[in-house]
């Protein structure tokens, strides 16, 4: 049998009727650029949102970007996030001209670790960019106290939370601004590049609104200096179907996960993802954890499972941050994760038989 890491071509087939309907009305509009079906898929992801504004942009990394420039963030300015993340997260920090400050995670969310948030705190700190990392979100309200406490703004990296839960509040809706991307792989994804802010702020909305579109609310006066940065019309209509269905899909997610769970739990010396209290993960990807991960990830290849690692080199320690001064050691856990993690094949369709071949191949290997 043969695994793939993830099937995009499922979820495609499963909306395709619509999807083309939809994308050939667009061109029949001829309406490309922040049209009618932006504006319509942005008043239904503020709705799945539980917020009242969303505003489209063009990537993940931009609405991270947009929502750091919305609050005037820029050279000078400190904003503290999570060692293990993607290295948008930091990137977004950096293109602003701002400086992100690392911490580490807990070792049993892989989410920021709000214990170590005080060390990271200095004078020029403005913000918090917690990453709901995986499909499980950080864990908020320790982390919204301190910035209350301290005068920060939140605000929080969706792009792997699409439709997660904390403490009943949806990822996006959390913070004073959210960003999320659409990359095609993420549990809500375009066909190509795509992302959104969301914010319950009508002031925030409109700096981001003004700034993804060259500084321009009226066409032709700019009253600052912004960027092009805007979700495009094909992508919003494939977006607008999908978002129907995002709820089933992570609810199928959720049945892969809790199977692979059932099955693997006590095996080798593995490691499961753990949901913690109050928090409904929506299994953007499934993360194991063991010493063995590289032996492991090669015996599933041998066996036809593709398998990724989530991610391999951290941020503090990639070639483009060596300016910055980090240094192995610095943050231990992200470091051991880095080393120990493991992806598992999760996508919706993924059928019980797939599931239950993985789990073969992995208890064999433990054997
Ligand atoms: C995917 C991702 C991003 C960046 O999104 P793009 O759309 O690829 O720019 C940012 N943060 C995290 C945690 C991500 O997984």
């Amino acid at each position: 049998m043969k695994v793939p890491f993830l099937d995009l071509g499922l979820m495609a087939k499963e909306i395709a009727e619509e999807a083309d309907a939809r994308i050939a009305a667009v061109i029949d509009k001829t309406d490309f650029i922040l049209g009618g079906d932006v504006e319509l898929f942005e008043t239904h992801f503020a709705e799945y949102c539980e917020v009242s504004h969303a505003i489209g942009v063009a990537s993940g990394l931009d609405a991270i970007k947009l929502a750091l420039r919305a609050f005037g963030i820029g050279p000078g300015d400190e904003v503290i996030t999570a060692a293990n993340s993607f290295i948008a997260t930091a990137l977004a920090v950096s293109s602003v001209g701002a400086t992100p400050v690392l911490v580490d995670i807990d070792p049993d969310s892989y989410t920021l670790e709000t214990a170590a948030l005080n060390a990271a705190l200095s004078g020029k700190t403005r913000a918090i960019l917690p990453v709901h990392l995986y499909g499980q979100m950080a864990d908020m309200d320790p982390i919204l106290a301190f910035a209350e406490e301290n005068n920060l703004h939140v605000i929080e990296d969706s792009a792997q939370a699409h439709g997660a839960r904390y403490r009943g509040r949806r990822a996006g809706s959390v913070g004073s601004l959210a960003a999320f991307s659409f990359y095609p792989g993420k549990n809500l994804g375009a066909y190509g590049d795509g992302g959104m802010v969301t914010t319950k702020d009508a002031n925030l909305a409109e700096r981001v609104r003004t700034l993804r579109n060259y500084g321009s609310i009226e066409k032709y006066h700019h009253d600052e200096l912004g960027e092009n940065s805007r979700l495009d019309s094909i992508q919003a209509a494939v977006l607008d179907v999908k978002l129907d269905r995002l709820d089933g899909w992570n609810a199928d997610r959720r049945r892969v996960a809790e199977r692979y769970i059932e099955s693997l739990d006590g095996v080798g010396d593995l490691i499961l993802p753990r949901a913690m209290p109050g928090r409904e993960h929506v299994y953007h990807l499934f993360v194991v954890r063991t010493a063995r991960r590289d032996e492991l990830q090669s015996h599933l290849a041998r066996q036809g499972v593709q398998s990724l690692i989530h991610y391999p080199i951290p941020i503090h320690l990639q070639k483009a941050y060596a300016g910055m001064g980090w240094k192995r050691g610095d943050y231990p856990v992200t470091e051991e994760c880095a080393e120990q993690i493991l992806s598992l094949p999760i996508y919706p369709m993924m059928d019980t038989a797939a599931v239950d071949y993985v789990c073969d191949c992995v208890r064999g290997f433990f054997v």
